[in-house]
């Protein structure tokens, strides 16, 4: 309960923090185009169908990876379970390599920007550099932490083993020996350690994916042009489809209750809408290209490209891949691949549109 708390207070810390620097942006440096497809009142209706369209989709994207747990071919044990979660970490990868990079790149060298600091420097590479070194440290203090708790408290009846297997098992996210998972009579045997880590991955996933998420929301529902805006539509309704299935596939490892699951669910889904919202409700004073939201933005995704990549390639797949279950069996690593790359390129191709 109190990490579900703590999420949606720095979740609403962002947004605050967010609009507050959207708000506060009036000037621009380029000309606005003007092709004879600006019609604000034409444009109204199409972003009150984005919004229902967009919220549906990433609905759909979300559950899917969800409602997959009561079939039972994808019960834990099995490996299309294992499968899954490749084909979600190969969104998320894409996501950070493919989505957030690049947008960031593009936003700080925009000629938009001073000479001086901006196009001397590639901000980009360095702020997600550092990303994904401070990810690195929180992630190796909070499990040693964690873990140094746990093997100070009270010994537990079955501790004996697991005292000695703990630091073994809380290396796993490291990726070289993952403890040998033991089963408790059928059902997965996620230990405390890992569970608990699965469960910040799955928060702090969804964290790194929001601020991309609201500005293509954002953009859209700032954006005037009736020609494009069909096209962007479905693309958005794509795209935060294939995103929702990679959030949705790591919400499914950290098993938590239903209205947990529900809530991350509904707070992913409403992102891109609400993007949508706060850009039709700015249209008059945001304007994309002025330095001060190019800066922002640029920042914030450059930060959570760095989080997106770290947590995909460390947390997620050699993770999984440095496992037990995928180092067992080459033909299930074979085909974990394949759902690596289909659910890469997938998010990939996503990047033509948005
Ligand atoms: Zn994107």
């Amino acid at each position: 309960m109190s990490t579900s708390k703590a999420t949606l207070i720095l979740f609403l810390i962002i947004l605050c923090n967010f609009s507050v620097q959207v708000v506060s942006v009036v000037e621009d440096c380029g000309a606005d185009e003007n092709d004879g497809c600006t019609d604000k009142k034409k444009a109204l209706p199409l972003k009150i169908i984005a919004i229902l369209t967009i919220l549906i989709s990433s609905m759909i994207g979300v559950c899917l990876p969800l409602v997959s747990q009561s079939v039972p071919a994808l019960s834990p044990e099995r490996s299309l379970f294992v499968i899954v979660k490749a084909f979600a970490a190969g969104i998320i990868l894409a996501t950070g390599f493919m989505h957030v990079l690049p947008d960031s790149f593009d936003m700080l060298s925009s000629a938009c920007l001073k000479e001086n600091p901006w196009h001397k420097f590639p901000f980009t590479g360095f702020v997600a550099m550092l990303s994904a070194i401070v990810t690195l440290i929180i992630d190796s203090m909070a499990t040693s932490v964690y873990s140094k708790k746990h093997s100070s408290g009270a010994v537990k009846p079955e501790s004996g083993g697991e005292l000695e297997e703990l630091p073994v098992v809380v290396q796993a996210g490291g990726g070289h020996s993952h403890g040998h998972g033991h089963h408790h009579g059928g059902k997965l045997a996620v230990d405390g350690a890992q569970l608990l880590r699965y469960r910040v991955i799955a928060m702090v996933l969804e964290l790194g994916i929001i601020v991309h998420s609201i500005v293509i929301g954002l953009s859209l529902g700032a954006s005037n042009n009736t020609c494009s805006i069909k096209g962007l539509i479905a693309a958005l309704c794509f795209h935060q489809m294939f995103e929702g299935m990679g959030l949705g596939g790591c919400i499914l490892q950290a098993e938590y209750k239903f209205i947990k699951k529900a809530a991350m669910a509904f707070f992913f889904s409403v992102t891109t809408p609400f993007g949508i919202a706060l850009g039709l409700a700015l249209s008059s004073t945001y304007k994309e290209n002025s330095p001060r939201s190019l800066i922002t933005v640029g920042l914030l995704n450059a930060s959570s490209a760095g989080l997106l990549i770290y947590m995909a390639l460390v947390d997620l797949l050699a993770a999984d891949f440095m496992g037990p279950k995928l180092q067992g069996s080459i033909k299930l690593q074979i085909k974990s691949y394949i759902a690596v790359l289909l659910g890469a390129g997938g998010m990939s191709l996503m990047a033509k549109w948005a």
